[in-house]
Parts: C-alpha cells; sequence; structure tokens
C-alpha cells in the first residue's frame, strides 16, 4: 500500500501508480474471458413515468465480478475497455442481452423498452448501425423499444464522425437519449443539432436539488429547455420522494434512481416487476406495467 501514513480514509483504498496501473493492464487483458465466462453481467434500473406511473423502460448497466477484485464499478473497467479497443465485444454483449430481454418481454405480452449506454468509440465506428440494424432484426425487436444513450463529451469528441452514425440510428426509429446532461458542452445550440428524443438531468444536479437552489435551477432549466426543443427529460439519481414530487411538479416526464430501484440483476428485476408492478391496458390496447 503506497499511503500508510494518510490518516483513516487514506488506509481504506490508496493503491500506488504501479499497483493502478497493474490492475488496469490485468482488467484489460481479462475482459474476453470475462465476458465468456459468465463474470460480466448486465444489471436492469426501471425508468418510471413521472404522470401515471408506468414502467416505460430498464437501462442496462454492466456489471462485473472480478474473482479477486469482486464487483467492480463500470466508472473503473468501462473506461479501460474502452481504451484497449474492447468496446465493441461490450456494448454488442449489452445489447445482446437488452435485446434478449425486450423480446422475452414482448413474448409475455409486455411493452417495455431498453436502454443501452454507447461509447465514444461505438459513435466513431461507420459500421455500428448496421450491426445494431442486424441485432433488432435477428431479436424481433422494433427499434422504438431500443434506446441508446451518448454522452455530449462522446459526440464532441468527433461530431464529424459521430453525426451521421446518429442520423442513421434516428432514421432507423432508435431512440436516441443525451446522458449527464448538464456536466459537459450542454447548451441549447449543442442540443438543438442533435438527432436525439430524450435528454436525461444528470444525477448530481437531482441530487442536489433539495439542498442546492443552483443545483435546483439548473434542473428546472433543463426541463424547460427539453420540452422547448420537444425531448423526454428523464431524471436519474432519484432517492427521495421530495425530489420526485419536485419533478413531476416541475413536468419532468421520467425518473429513474434508488427511489423507484437499485439497478437489478436480471432474476431480481423479475421479481421486482411482480411485486411491485400491475398490468394495465393503455389506450393502444398494449399491455403496460405500472408501479
Ligand atoms: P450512467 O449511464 O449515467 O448510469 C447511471 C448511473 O447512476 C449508474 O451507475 C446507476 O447505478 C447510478 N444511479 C442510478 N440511480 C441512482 C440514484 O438514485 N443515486 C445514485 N447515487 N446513483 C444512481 P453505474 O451502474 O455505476 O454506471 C456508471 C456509468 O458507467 C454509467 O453512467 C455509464 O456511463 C457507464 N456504463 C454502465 N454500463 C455501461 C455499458 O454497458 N456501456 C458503457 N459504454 N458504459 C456503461
Ligand atoms: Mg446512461
Ligand atoms: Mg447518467
Ligand atoms: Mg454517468
Amino acid at each position: 500500500r503506497a499511503a500508510r501514513s494518510g490518516g483513516e480514509a487514506a488506509r481504506e483504498y490508496m493503491p500506488s501508480m504501479g499497483q493502478v496501473f497493474l490492475r488496469r493492464f490485468q482488467l484489460v487483458t481479462q475482459f474476453r474471458s470475462a465476458l465468456e465466462s459468465g463474470q460480466v453481467s448486465v444489471h436492469y434500473q426501471p425508468k418510471v413515468a413521472l404522470s401515471d406511473r408506468q414502467v416505460l423502460g430498464v437501462e442496462a448497466l454492466v456489471r462485473w465480478r472480478h474473482p479477486e477484485y469482486g464487483a467492480l464499478d463500470p466508472d473503473e473497467f468501462v473506461p479501460a475497455v474502452e481504451a484497449a479497443g474492447l468496446i465493441d465485444a461490450l456494448t454488442t454483449f449489452v445489447m445482446e442481452r437488452s435485446l434478449e430481454k425486450v423480446r422475452e418481454w414482448l413474448s409475455r405480452g409486455l411493452r417495455i423498452s431498453a436502454a443501452v449506454n454507447l461509447s465514444v468509440r461505438n459513435l466513431a465506428d461507420t459500421e455500428f448501425p448496421d450491426r445494431v440494424a442486424d441485432a433488432l432484426e435477428r431479436h424481433h425487436v422494433p427499434p422504438e423499444l431500443l434506446t441508446l444513450e451518448l454522452t455530449e463529451s462522446g459526440v464532441m469528441a468527433d461530431p464529424e464522425k459521430a453525426l451521421p452514425v446518429l442520423r442513421r440510428l434516428h432514421a432507423m426509429g432508435i431512440v436516441l437519449a443525451v446522458d449527464d446532461f448538464g456536466t459537459g458542452y450542454s447548451s441549447l445550440a449543442y442540443l438543438r443539432q442533435l438527432p436525439v428524443d430524450e435528454v436525461k438531468i444528470d444525477k448530481s444536479f437531482v441530487l442536489g436539488m433539495g439542498t442546492d437552489l443552483g443545483d435546483l435551477a439548473v434542473v428546472r432549466s433543463i426541463v424547460e429547455l427539453g420540452h422547448s426543443l420537444e425531448l423526454t427529460v428523464v431524471a436519474e439519481g432519484v432517492e427521495d420522494d421530495a425530489a420526485r414530487d419536485a419533478l413531476t411538479a416541475m413536468g419532468c416526464d421520467v425518473a429513474q434512481g434508488y427511489l423507484i430501484s437499485r439497478p437489478l440483476s436480471d432474476s431480481r428485476l423479475e421479481a421486482w416487476l411482480r411485486a411491485r408492478t400491475h398490468r394495465m391496458v393503455n389506450r393502444r390496447d398494449e399491455t403496460v406495467l405500472t408501479l
């Protein structure tokens, strides 16, 4: 351990540069076999409409149960996997699992969409839209039940490459969402030139809105901005009733966060759906689940 002298907090976990480097190297070299051996899995977090409590979809969030390091946070290994040029394998894995899930629900008469997080590398890959089209076809999933989440930095890294890819995905009927909005280059001018349908307010603002007037103002203005551009506005990081009520009052469309559910394994999600939701028939005669 590097920082023995650093007091309580430092003693807990403060790896040296060498350890960080070694671990990153190990993660990258082990990633493919981890995918194949079942160490990597997909968890799902429900997204619920604030107006009528309908479960609209789930966000797919990757998890890695590492034999040596335990449960790894995607923030630790996704950037390493990305930098090593292995993001295709990850995105494909998560997309395949998600589409299988949506197909399974459709077979049970349920209309629930899945959202997959993209990496900047996916947006620079001109063949990516073809592979998504192929995956939708193989799984018999209509494009509107797939959402792809991208970050502003992902688009801004290389807009010349990303924009045509996004336009094609959008033209296919896939729902596009801007994730973590408010943290990057966010501006009206930027958002209105993107072919997107949904904006997700970064959880830092939602988590802070109960105590910080600045965060509250940011949340309020993203809701207004999103609606003025006819986008669906999603708040992530909804942890308590107060946040949910404030967001509902502002007219925010969708909530995602620990108040509704943490990200759940496949079997725990199914248990959650059984225990916490009931079936309803909507105006279009489709069966939907509501809280
Ligand atoms: P994200 O896409 O913004 O996902 C939301 C993150 O917020 C998730 O963290 C989720 O567990 C967490 N979260 C949800 N509700 C709450 C809440 O109420 N309070 C708090 N404090 N946190 C909440 P997670 O699963 O650790 O993922 C972190 C990031 O890793 C994601 O942020 C996404 O950028 C990336 N990621 C996850 N899965 C994938 C993937 O399959 N592919 C790629 N490229 N990136 C992924
Ligand atoms: Mg996301
Ligand atoms: Mg986010
Ligand atoms: Mg994030």
